[in-house]
């Protein structure tokens, strides 16, 4: 756990979240301000900080985030789609340093950025 680190907060319990999901190595839980029907936050329960910290030594937590990302979707009836974002420092409007991934979806997005 990272002092300060707002996601760490919530793993350990400290400060309260609208949880989907949870195993050994993730939680998931309901964005604040949601921006779709569907705003999910996927996280690692390890602190990575960003995407750019990803290495040898923590890749499994990201897998492990992609095996939740499956089961919510289905849980969440996004049968029809849904995206999943990751921004990554700054430039990439990443506000919270903790590595996350969010699950859009419940309407036809905008096939503007990517
Ligand atoms: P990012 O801008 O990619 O770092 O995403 C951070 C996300 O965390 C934003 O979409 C925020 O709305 C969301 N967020 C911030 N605080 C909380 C919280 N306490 N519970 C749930 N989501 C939060």
């Amino acid at each position: 756990m990272a002092n300060d680190c707002l996601f760490c907060k919530i793993i350990a319990g400290e400060i309260p979240s609208n949880k989907v999901y949870e195993d050994e190595y993730v939680l998931a839980f309901r964005d604040i301000a949601p921006q779709a029907p569907v705003h999910i936050l996927v996280v690692p329960k390890e602190h990575i900080c960003c995407a750019n910290a990803v290495d040898e030594s923590n890749s499994a937590c990201v897998a492990k985030c992609f095996e939740a990302i499956a089961k919510i979707a289905k849980a969440e009836g996004l049968d029809n789609g849904y995206r999943v974002i990751n921004n990554c420092g700054a430039d990439g409007g990443q506000t919270v340093m903790h590595l996350h991934f969010h699950i859009i979806g419940g309407m036809k997005l905008s096939e503007k950025v990517v």
